[in-house]
């Protein structure tokens, strides 16, 4: 027997190879594409209303027969076909079609019509302004599909019929008879039905919510299996060790959360299968001492942590303040970063393979081949939504299995991170260091630049310290670059207080003059473009000021103005803008209301949706075809509850009624590594 979902649409009666070309262009290739080629919405035209009764703008349905001659009228632009339409009891209404000459052509008295739309009713007067017309149609609920030039409904709507024909001894039922009855979910042969021909709305809705539910649950039970094997994995063990020595060169007292998230962590370390865990921490919430703790306990195990960041600036700030606390304790830290000379790297490399070194810190270079380490037990990636899942996986594989150690300041949605992350477990930092004050926030335009300036003159001549943001290098007509803005400001405003730029394109030992300068305050002002988005900490630093900030999404705001109200004083972050448009202003009063990451996040969300919310990199989520994270978080929710209760008794994806289903959620993963 063939296997119909997978062969080409050509298969198909009345599919030949231009059919099945035009079907190419929509991302139909096979039946099964074809048959998963969902609806957008629907007609419902189930529902007829007589003509006597019809009401002024209501959206109706009408049957009748054409009941006078069609007659063309010419006109420059539009050319309009008017008939009238009446029913057996004589009651009428007038019907103008713009430009369909196909259709008109068609229609001929006494003809039964079907019309769809809204209709216009004054007096005893009714008329329809291009309605929907079909001819001898009964009445119908009609799906909407996206279709193409060459592509129309009837025939995508054909094709889509003799698919499931063709297709339906073969669909297999993926979801348990129990899951179905307590979701409410029909069986797959009526859901493909239903989809697609409906009879009744509750119908097609029912039947939408089955295949919503299928995906996501095909996904979260793809990403549990990955997790089931992993744990099969042996990982170093890494036994407790005394932190006393540590804590005590902390310059402050851990808070509750920050305990609670390294004992989660010294928990998973002990264990004989890898560790693979997500910290979630609002900015400042103090993620870096907890990667600190843990190098430190590995290093005490005599072994090796790898610390991944996205920018040489954060590797270098790691590195001074890592270096500062760990190696009074003992401990090695070394610092590899792209832009070193290739004799400095070879050097390190060489200590790094040695097992000399217990702690390196570094950009994508430590992912690089040459790159070896002796006896990597903990790979930890800050910042980590900059990271692919192909970089998590290569620093992986530096090691023996070594255990996994997530950083996000970009706080998502549970939910979300239910899929995305499906396959860790979670730590969350709930909890800010004490004394830390809310930013406040305000958005101001161009004309308040000499105000804003004056006012952050004086905080410098206090002793304050700030940053401004330029959203890019090059000078182009609307945008300041830093450099320009920076020579600018040194000219005007700020004439008498030390300022300098920085960009992510000056050479490395520039970038850290200026950082090391900034955070031992011989630099009041600090002028840059995005690359002190993350990470970067001087708790000094009280002002945030970012220009063009309708250039920006409310998460990397969010992350800018993250870089003040990180000591005990009050700070601000400015909104240049004068953008008055609905979004830019939508984004930024959301922003100005809250300084809440996880609230940021779900409005970012929900502004962007979950493609430009997580960016084009390789986010690891599979394609979804009809499920929907922006609107469908409350489905997920009930997914992961029924895959929690599933994998209760890890076996039971090997029992031959749950094959298809194994074999599906194994693909639908397999297509979220592809992406
Ligand atoms: P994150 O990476 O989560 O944004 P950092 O690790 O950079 O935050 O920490 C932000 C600031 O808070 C740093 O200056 C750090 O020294 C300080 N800090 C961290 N934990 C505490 C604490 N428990 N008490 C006081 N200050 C803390
Ligand atoms: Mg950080």
């Amino acid at each position: 027997m063939i296997d119909v979902l997978n062969s080409p649409v050509t298969i198909l009666r009345g599919i030949g190879q231009k059919r099945a070309e035009l079907l190419n262009k929509l991302n139909i290739f096979t039946c099964g594409d074809l048959i998963r080629y969902f609806p957008r919405g629907y007609l419902n035209m189930s529902e007829v209303n007589p003509i006597d009764q019809l009401k002024n703008g209501e959206t109706v349905t009408v049957i009748g027969k054409i009941s006078s001659d069609v007659s063309k009228r010419v006109g420059k632009r539009v050319t309009r076909f008017l008939f009238s339409v009446s029913d057996p009891k004589g009651n009428t209404i007038f019907v103008t079609l713009y430009n369909q000459k196909y259709t008109a052509d068609r229609l001929h008295p006494g003809m039964t019509v079907l019309l769809y739309g809204p209709v216009e009713v004054v007096g005893c007067v009714r008329r329809m302004d291009a309605p929907k017309i079909r001819i001898n149609a009964i009445p119908e609920i009609e799906a909407i599909y996206p279709l193409t030039e060459g592509v129309t409904h009837g025939s995508l709507s054909r094709n889509i019929a003799t698919a499931l024909q063709a297709c339906e001894a073969q669909l297999k039922e993926m979801l348990l008879p129990e899951i179905r009855e307590e979701c409410d979910l029909p069986e797959i042969k009526e859901a493909f039905r239903a989809i697609h021909f409906p009879k009744t709305m509750a119908e097609a809705d029912r039947a939408k919510n089955r295949f919503i539910f299928e995906e996501l649950f095909l996904f979260t039970v793809g990403v549990r299996i990955l997790k089931l094997r992993v744990k099969k994995l042996t990982a170093p063990k890494l036994q407790p060790t005394d932190l006393m020595p540590f804590l005590n060169r902390l310059p402050y007292a851990l808070t509750d959360a920050q305990k609670r998230v390294i004992r989660e962590c010294f928990d998973g370390l002990r264990r004989s299968h890898p560790m693979s865990r997500l910290v979630q921490g609002d900015v400042g919430s103090g993620k870096t001492v907890i990667a600190a703790a843990v190098a430190y306990l590995t290093a005490k195990n005599g072994m090796q942590t790898a610390l991944m960041v996205p920018t040489e600036i954060l590797a270098m700030q790691h590195y001074e303040s890592l270096h500062q606390l760990l190696s009074p304790c003992g401990i090695k830290v070394e610092l590899l970063i792209g832009s070193m000379r290739a004799a400095e790297k070879r050097d390190i490399m060489l200590r790094l393979e040695a097992g000399e070194t217990d702690l390196v810190i570094g950009t994508h270079t430590l992912i690089q081949k040459n790159v070896k380490f002796r006896n990597l037990a903990v790979a930890i990636a800050d910042e980590q939504h900059r990271f692919g899942v192909q970089q998590r996986a290569a620093i992986q594989e530096k090691g023996n299995n070594p255990h996994m150690l997530f950083l996000s300041a970009t706080p998502i949605p549970r939910s979300l991170g239910l899929v995305l992350y499906g396959d860790l477990d979670i730590s969350v930092l709930d909890e800010l260091p004490p004394g830390r004050i809310p930013v406040a926030t305000r958005r101001v335009g161009s004309d308040a630049e000499a105000r804003m300036y004056n006012y952050l003159r004086e905080k410098a001549l206090s002793g304050e310290q700030a940053y401004i943001v330029c959203p890019s290098v090059e000078g182009s007509d609307e945008m300041k670059s830093a450099v320009d803005f920076c020579e600018k400001l040194r000219e005007t405003y700020l004439w008498d207080i030390p300022i300098a730029h920085l960009h992510g394109r000056m050479k490395n030992e520039e970038k850290e003059r200026i950082l090391t300068d900034f955070v031992n305050n011989r630099i009041s002002v600090l002028v840059s473009t995005t690359v002190i988005e993350v990470g970067v900490n001087v708790p000094n630093a009280t002002t945030m000021i970012i220009e063009n900030a309708e250039r920006f999404g409310l998460s990397q705001l969010h992350q800018l103005r993250g870089r003040v109200g990180r000591g005990k004083k009050a700070s601000y972050c400015f909104l240049v803008s004068d953008d008055r448009s609905e979004d830019a202003t939508a984004r930024m009063d959301a922003f100005c209301a809250t300084n809440d990451g996880f609230e940021i996040s779900r409005k970012d969300l929900e502004l962007r949706g979950p493609g430009d919310f997580l960016g084009n990199r390789q986010h690891g989520l599979p394609p979804f075809r009809i499920a929907d994270l922006t609107r469908d978080m409350s489905v997920l929710e009930r997914v992961s509850t029924v895959a929690n209760h599933l994998f209760e008794d890890p076996s039971w994806f090997i029992l031959p009624e749950n094959r298809a289903l194994f074999i599906a959620a194994s693909e639908m993963l397999r297509s979220a590594m592809l992406q």
